[in-house]
């Protein structure tokens, strides 16, 4: 049988990103980005190897886009797609891994909106789109949720009123599940352990940013919450901050509930420290030249990230290895030794001269002697979506 195509969609509330990923191929068949849909300035941009094309869609929809990329993707697939599999943000409760859509799990998606106001109903749109335009293809919902769903409870509890558990569903959740699993797979694949007995702490330090401990191909706890704001300092989200603060903010500037959020989700993080950028590249360059914002956003990002990986490392029985991942981790050489400065006590040591080979999708261990595994891996979450998808297929 030749290799089977899956094409990843990822809905956003204007946007979609695909990928045409082939089981056989590492890269990208096609891949792409429609943003600003619904706008007159609504745009499609894709790449197929090395070309790249763009074309204007004034006031095109999520569908209209889709019944563009649909048959864009099957002919680059050579004439049939073998399924799609559709990226969703929050599962809540109902699913502890990807799941064939049908009307059931799409009660569950719009039974968990309020969990996820603006990702959930953009994922919907979506995959109703798409059911509409392929009616006979399988389509696989893949969530960023359910690889935390494993944590006990004592982890993903908060200390405040059952009720607001059992009849609101007030807990942790976790986000970013889908790379959290495909790290942790490579991982074990690069150092020949077997998955179902390794131990890891991952990092995955993009825009938004988590940590999680995995204990034999399970998550045992993350850093992200009920929301994506718990946890790590991120681009523009504070992560975690006194809960008082809201009522601070209410009391003494008389802010209300759509400024503190706004402030906590859109301007703090390392936007709001530096006074300059959320993007560690601008703050990588700034702080080499001396910007004392910048610095300083560094190093809270870098002190909180370690110290969420030490707290991450109660989970473990063990640690096989420490895993950096995602835009920040992969690329940022600087921040991974910034971070391990702050860990010797749990004596990972980094060799500096394989850190700076690490960068730009290589991969590598990058301990130095006598340090349990430091791993820089490129995480790749369309290629984890396209593998759930072809292994509900082949149920
Ligand atoms: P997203 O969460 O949107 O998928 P990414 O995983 O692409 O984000 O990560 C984006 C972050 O990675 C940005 O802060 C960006 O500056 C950072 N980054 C990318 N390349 C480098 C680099 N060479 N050095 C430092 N930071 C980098």
């Amino acid at each position: 049988m030749s290799a089977r195509n899956i094409l990843v969609i990822n809905c956003g509330s204007s946007s979609i990103k695909f990928a045409l990923v082939n089981e056989a191929r590492t890269s990208f068949s096609l891949q792409g980005l429609a943003e600003r849909l619904g706008s007159p300035e609504a745009i499609l941009h894709w790449q197929l190897g090395e070309d790249k094309q763009t074309r204007k869609m004034p006031d095109a929809n999520h569908q209209a886009a889709l019944a563009f990329i649909l048959p864009l993707a099957q002919e680059v697939a050579g004439g049939t797609l073998d399924g799609i599999g559709h990226r969703v943000v929050h599962g809540g409760e109902n699913f502890t891994s990807a799941s064939l859509v049908d009307e059931r799990v799409l009660e569950g998606i719009r039974s968990s909106a309020q969990l996820a106001p603006l990702h959930n109903p953009a994922n919907l749109i979506g995959i109703e789109a798409a059911m509409k335009l392929f009616p006979g293809l399988p389509q696989v919902t893949v969530f960023d949720t359910a690889f935390h769903q494993s944590m006990p409870e004592y982890a993903y509890r908060y200390a405040v009123p059952e009720y607001l558990y059992k009849e609101h569903g007030v807990r942790r959740y976790g986000f970013h599940g889908t790379s959290h699993r495909y790290v942790s797979q490579r991982a074990a694949e690069m150092t020949e352990l077997p998955v179902k007995d390794s131990c890891w702490l991952s990092a995955h330090l993009g825009n938004g940013s988590s940590t999680c401990a995995i204990v034999n191909g399970e998550s045992r706890d993350t850093s992200m919450g009920l929301t994506p704001l718990e946890g790590l300092v991120m681009g523009t989200r504070s992560g975690d901050v006194d809960p008082n603060l809201h009522s601070h903010l209410a009391r003494t500037l008389g802010w209300n509930l759509e400024q503190i959020d706004n402030m906590l989700n859109r301007e703090s993080g390392l936007k709001g420290l530096s006074g300059l950028s959320n993007d560690m590249r601008t703050l990588s360059e700034a702080r080499a030249a001396g910007h004392a914002g910048a610095t300083l956003a560094f190093d809270v990002f870098c002190y909180r990230l370690a110290k969420s990986l030490a707290g991450m490392a109660c989970a473990l029985p063990r640690l096989d290895g420490l895993i950096f991942t995602g835009g920040i981790g992969e690329n940022s050489a600087a921040a991974r030794s910034r971070t391990l400065q702050f860990l010797g006590l749990l004596h990972l040591r980094i060799d500096e001269e394989a850190n700076a080979r690490c960068v730009f999708g290589v991969a590598g261990e990058i301990q130095s002697k006598d340090s349990p595994r430091i791993l820089v891996i490129p995480t790749n979450e369309e290629r984890q979506i396209a593998l759930d998808t072809l292994a509900l297929l082949d149920t």
